[in-house]
């Protein structure tokens, strides 16, 4: 497996961004990024896809759309499709049809910001997803930053503070974005997670303050969604494309905060004497799997299943457990930073079935 850092979901001034794909792929090779995936909302954007930068130092610029319903009041229900090359915003007004459409192009399509709480001093409404009756999408973005920023946007003070302090605002996805994950994974189908920086860009007037709030820099550094490609990418954009969505397609990543220290190197994995198995797969109880945990680092982590806390480690960099049981199992990680404990890494699961 070959471990490659995307940040994904981000806005261009093809919608309510203000930089461009340039921008965007000078930013995230300046932030060390392998891939990103912009996606522009209720727009398809054509023609950009590729590698951006030299030989040295490149980025692989991938575009999806981010689609909702414009005509629903309020607007909800906001899908990041990803890897459908056409577009679909046609189909936004009935959700289980525009994932139909998408798996029927072969796409990805994962709930945006599923719980997005509103903010009453900026007029931001809550955008959280509402139409539960739907089935066959790939999964939710579990981690949105630009949610959890409006989330703190409690009156003008806190936004100055936090529009200063970018390295204060990211502490873990919302317990109930975790709560929608583990009751989505309980039904039975596997249920990927991807976190996403929802970068605009954005530049903002604070009362007398006028700066650009969120750089989309400071978001490639932070919340990114690392995947376990099947082979080496090979700079050739289609092939590398392809190995980034069939590994987010079968939750080969995790959700890795890569401000406090690099996630890179995170292991989640089950042995069995005649398989082993990554997050995202499936793996067979009769054949008495042990699953391993590999920290880039010591920390603070828990191994869950069904969304319950089974073991507990402090300071600790590796850990083994023999499962006994079937389930869905999972990883958080958290790390003491700027003076809070915030999360790390959140792994995909393994489903012992
Ligand atoms: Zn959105
Ligand atoms: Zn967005």
């Amino acid at each position: 497996m070959h471990e490659y850092t995307v940040n994904l979901h981000m806005h261009t001034t093809y919608s309510d961004g203000t930089g461009s794909h340039s921008d965007i792929a000078n930013a995230a090779i300046k932030a060390g990024i392998d891939a990103v995936i912009v996606t522009d909302h209720n727009v398809w954007v054509q023609g950009v896809e590729g590698y951006f930068g030299d030989d040295q130092n490149k980025v692989l610029v991938l575009v999806g759309e981010e689609i909702h319903d414009q005509v629903r009041s309020p607007q909800k229900n906001h899908l990041l499709v990803f890897g459908v090359e056409k577009e679909l915003e046609h189909l936004a007004a009935d959700p289980q049809n525009l994932i139909n459409a998408i798996n029927k192009n072969d796409g990805l399509s994962f709930l945006a910001h599923p719980y997005d709480p509103e903010s009453q001093t900026f007029g931001e409404e809550n955008l959280s997803w509402v139409d539960w009756d739907i089935d066959n999408f790939t999964g939710i973005e579990l981690w949105n930053s630009m949610s959890e920023f409006k989330s703190l946007l409690t009156s003008h003070l806190p936004a100055i503070f936090y529009a200063f302090n970018f390295k204060r605002v990211a502490r873990g996805p919302f317990s109930q974005s975790i709560s929608i994950w583990d009751r989505l994974l309980a039904k039975g189908k596997p249920v990927v997670a991807v976190g996403g920086s929802d970068a605009h860009n954005l530049l903002g007037k604070l009362g007398p303050i006028s700066r650009n709030l969120f750089p989309y820099e400071w978001h490639f550094g932070a919340i990114n969604t690392h995947i376990l490609a099947s082979a080496e990418f090979s700079g050739d954009p289609a092939n590398d494309r392809t190995l980034v969505y069939q590994a987010l397609r079968q939750g080969h990543c995790y959700l890795g905060y890569d401000l406090p220290a690099s996630t890179k190197g995170f292991h989640f994995s089950a042995q069995t004497k005649k398989d082993s198995a990554i997050m995202g797969d499936t793996i067979q109880l009769k054949d008495s799997p042990t699953l391993q945990v590999k920290l880039p680092q010591t920390a603070e982590f828990h191994l869950l299943k069904d969304g319950k806390v089974i073991a507990s480690y402090k300071n600790r960099e590796t850990a083994a457990f023999h499962i006994d049981e079937t389930g869905v199992y999972r990883v958080e990680v958290y790390i003491n930073y700027k003076g809070r404990r915030r999360a790390w890494i959140f792994s995909n699961p393994i489903y012992v079935r």
